[in-house]
């Protein structure tokens, strides 16, 4: 029994990589500095993978910025105005994902998706008419020879031709079929320099194929392998599925000529029935991911032991691995001083999961598997109480009503109402909330977590920050203002450490998207608030203007998303008891003099299903009325904001409008505004405002820029629903950029205020 992982993070332990980044991009290392952090990073995660006794290590996991990103450079699909710019090969890919604004030109960043149903985000490649798709890049083949030249062979991944042709953006008249003989040639050649430097294993990874697929899909798949298997030569091919399984295009896919297929046994609710009913080919390995690559649990042996040998009795050569990349996970936990072994026990990150596939690895080599130690071991760690309910939060779950569902009197009749309470100009003016995130903000929030400043202290300089915030939201017009969220780490880990039933942690770091990287925290328990935890700062931003201040929550659907769950109950009930609480603040902010509430649902696409047939069924029948629940026991004249960010909303345009919120902000900006489309299609009547620049960029958009983002909108949105915002949150951004860019904003609604005079 050998085994295997999908892929590692990559960012390093303390965040190595977006600290070195950070800094290139601020000019203050080279590239070659850059390019050496990242060579040691490699080398010590390759280092660490062998220690752990794993048989395949992958390479080329490694990314500056994203995989995606690196194959569409590797595979020459890089739009014009980049090449334009005339950049180094590492600036080029840097303007890609960033934006570019400088002496060689002005270019937004590609667009950006989250990745599957996962947190992580991808530039979308772009392809116009005149991409021609070739094997130009070296970075796959170059991490291969580094880690050969330290005497490591791993395996290396890339993203698939079938998933990559999908998730690419087709800008011309040119489709997938335009391409498909181009990148079969490109990776005929990834395969035939691979032989030729000696390889083993390639994997392809084909997430795309856990989705409902179509039968052109399935041609398409089988057209594109056919053609680039005939280029392996002695290298072996594994093809890696995860997120799901692949019940649409199962028999096709064991029947091409691949080596290795490896499948999600933890999200593929089928995948142990396919294998069951349809049988295994012999000549094939079976890379079983048993181990969950994107919860902090430890693995179940007692489970996993039953599923491998169910496995076995249609399948010869099994390697167990990991259900998906590591990527999802934190790097090791024992950077966790402070969490006790009671608690850290029961979890296992990107490192320990390397030892639970060892400890796997031998309880399945042992004749008797259930009389090994780590077998017992983990059947006790299951049976022991983890003391995690709490009565009186089950009970209020059990006490839902109906009614509480619902928000009286209905959305016509509180627009107008909140039209005259408010009296705010035709097309308001608002933000997502944060503020940047300067370095006084985060040395601050360092200090007292160091224990060098008083909690009195801390406090102290947030509120002058808010001081700060408001006046300059004044000083540029706003209209609808914010405190500037400088009391939050993150949108979801303030409010964990906030409530009751959560645990969190200090290094446990994820990639969201480049740089960024957020620390979920975990759901241990029922979830309960203590007491309120934003009011004062809501009610202290409110006492210094006249103006509407927001107050600012997230809401239960991207807490949880956003946390890691728990596996003991379900989505549902975690969900309800979040909104309970959330409820609880919304109240409180109410009775304390907030008018507006804001309660962003950032995540709710995000664990959307990837097949249609389950989003009903498995996710909306309880996201949208966990939602609901949240806001419905507030006044009329109470205007309840949301905003949602980075996904693809346009098939779940109702199910938003069933939120049952005033007013809804999204991302716009980076999707070329196609949601405004469907918002007009399905008649929405939640007042909306589509980001009107990307806020993931330092670029400052021109008036003119956002003006005619502005026109378009107004051709699809009524005039009196349409409100005028940023994509998102500004904590990731300077105070050089926010400042005028927001000018550049408001002086564009002022703009189109004159137009309908
Ligand atoms: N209110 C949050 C902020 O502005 C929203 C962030 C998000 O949607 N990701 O930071
Ligand atoms: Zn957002």
């Amino acid at each position: 029994m050998k085994t295997s992982i999908v892929g590692f993070p990559r960012v390093g332990k303390f965040r190595e990589l977006k600290f070195a980044s950070e800094k290139y991009f601020k000019g203050e290392i080279s590239a070659e500095e850059l390019e050496g952090v990242a060579k040691e990073l490699r080398s010590c995660h390759w280092k660490v993978q062998k220690d752990s006794g794993l048989d395949f290590i992958s390479s080329n996991d490694f990314s500056f910025y994203d995989n995606m990103l690196d194959t569409a450079v590797l595979l020459n699909v890089i739009p014009k105005r980049y090449k334009d710019l005339n950049l180094s090969y590492i600036d080029t890919y840097f303007a890609m994902a960033r934006g570019y604004q400088g002496n060689n030109g002005d270019v937004k960043a590609l667009a950006m998706k989250k990745w599957f149903n996962t947190n992580y985000h991808y530039m979308v490649p772009e392809i116009d008419d005149s991409t021609i798709i070739s094997l130009k890049g070296n970075k796959i083949f170059d991490e291969y020879k580094e880690a050969k030249a330290s005497g490591i062979e791993t395996k290396p991944v890339i993203i698939g031709a079938f998933t990559f042709l999908k998730l690419a953006r087709f800008v011309g008249e040119k489709g997938v079929e335009d391409y498909t003989d181009q990148i079969i040639s490109a990776y005929q050649e990834i395969l035939k320099n691979f032989a030729q430097l000696g390889a083993k294993w390639v994997q392809f990874d084909e997430p795309y194929l856990v989705h409902d697929i179509t039968s052109e899909d399935i041609s398409l798949f089988n057209q594109i392998y056919q053609n680039i298997l005939v280029a392996k030569g002695d290298v072996k091919v594994l093809l890696q599925t995860y997120f799901g399984d692949i019940r649409d295009c199962y028999g096709e896919v064991v029947s091409i000529d691949f080596d290795g297929i490896g499948l999600d046994f933890v999200e593929g609710k089928k995948s142990l029935e396919l294998v069951g009913e349809n049988g295994f080919p012999e000549d094939k390995i079976l890379f079983a991911g048993v181990v969950n690559g994107k919860n902090i649990w430890r693995n179940q042996y007692t489970k996993t032991v039953n599923t491998i040998k169910d496995l076995q009795k249609n399948c010869k050569n099994i390697v167990i691995g990991t259900s998906c990349s590591l990527l999802h996970v934190p790097y090791t936990l024992k950077s966790e001083t402070k969490l006790s072994d009671i608690y850290k026990k029961h979890f296992a990150f990107a490192e320990e999961k390397l030892s639970e596939l060892n400890e796997l690895k031998e309880i399945l080599s042992s004749s008797y598997p259930e009389n090994t130690k780590w077998y017992l071991d983990s059947k006790k760690l299951f049976e022991e109480d983890r003391n995690c309910t709490n009565i009186t939060v089950r009970e209020r779950t059990n006490a839902i009503k109906e009614e509480d569902f619902i928000r009286l009197p209905e959305f016509a009749v509180r627009e107008s109402i909140q039209k005259e309470t408010f009296g705010l100009p035709l097309y308001p003016t608002t933000t997502i909330g944060s503020f940047p995130q300067t370095a006084d903000v985060k040395a601050n929030r360092t200090a007292l977590r160091k224990g060098n400043i008083t909690k009195e202290q801390y406090d102290e300089f947030n509120k002058n920050k808010i001081a700060e915030c408001v006046a300059l939201q004044e000083e540029i017009g706003l209209d609808v203002l914010v405190h500037g969220e400088f009391e939050r780490n993150d949108m979801v880990e303030y409010f964990g450490e906030c409530l009751n039933g959560y645990l969190f942690t200090e290094k446990a770091w994820v990639q969201s998207y480049g740089t960024r990287c957020v620390k979920p925290p975990i759901i241990w328990g029922d979830v309960s608030r203590e007491k309120p935890m934003t009011v004062e700062w809501s009610v202290y931003a409110q006492s210094l203007t006249k103006k509407p201040m927001k107050g600012m929550l997230t809401g239960p659907v991207t807490i949880l998303n956003w946390s890691f769950p728990r596996e003991d109950i379900s989505l549902k009930e975690s969900a309800y008891q979040i909104a309970l609480a959330i409820r609880d603040e919304v109240l409180d902010l109410e009775k304390n003099g907030i008018r507006i509430i804001q309660i962003d649902e950032a995540a709710l696409r995000e664990k959307l299903p990837l097949r249609k047939s389950d989003w009903e069924s498995d996710y909306l029948d309880w996201a949208i009325p966990a939602f609901r629940l949240v806001h419905s026991g507030v006044k009329p004249q109470t205007q309840i904001h949301t905003h949602m960010c980075y996904s693809e909303f346009t098939d779940i345009i109702p199910a938003i409008d069933n939120m049952d919120a005033d007013v809804i902000t999204f991302e716009a900006s980076r999707s070329d505004l196609q949601i405004l489309d469907s918002l007009k299609e399905n008649n929405f009547k939640t007042q909306v405002g589509p980001g009107v620049y990307d806020i993931h960029s330092p670029r400052v958009p021109s008036v003119e820029e956002i003006k005619s983002a502005l026109d378009k909108m107004i051709e699809k949105i009524p005039a009196e629903k349409l409100w005028v915002n940023p994509d998102c949150g500004l904590k990731t951004r300077g105070n050089e950029e926010t400042k005028p860019s927001l000018e550049h904003m408001v002086e564009s609604a002022k703009l189109l205020r004159k137009e309908n005079e």
